[in-house]
């Protein structure tokens, strides 16, 4: 059985894509922690950022730049988020990467 989000990419889960091209597949957190709270995945299976070789480094700032992309058609001109959770202490829950776009109201820092 694949990772959640592979079934979300190969479509035997049901998503609506907000935004996609041949590196990376985006759309809605269903638990959504922001007005705007989108997840943006690789098509390609890695478990986290710890788990990225060399090879991967490209395919990392492009999930990063589309972030950027999806926030700009998204009229987040007042700022937003991107968060990459990584292993059991950075709150990882799926074990896919994915770069987290939060936007739609003023974030607090230090994140909790
Ligand atoms: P993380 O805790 O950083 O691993 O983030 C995983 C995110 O995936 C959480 O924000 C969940 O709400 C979200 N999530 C889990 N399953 C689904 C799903 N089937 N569709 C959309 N988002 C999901
Ligand atoms: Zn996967």
């Amino acid at each position: 059985m694949s990772c959640v989000f592979c079934q979300i990419i190969d479509g035997s889960i049901p998503s609506k894509a907000i935004y996609q091209d041949e590196h990376c597949y985006a759309f809605a957190d269903i638990k959504p922690q922001a007005p705007v709270h989108i997840l943006v995945v690789p098509r390609q299976h890695i478990a986290s950022i710890a788990h990225a070789e060399k090879d991967h480094k490209h395919l990392l700032g492009h999930l990063q730049w589309a972030a950027a992309e999806i926030a700009r058609t998204k009229g987040l001109s007042q700022g937003y988020r991107t968060v990459i959770n990584t292993g059991e202490d950075g709150g990882q829950t799926v074990d896919h990467i994915h770069v987290h776009l939060l936007g739609g109201r003023p974030m607090s820092w230090p994140p909790g």
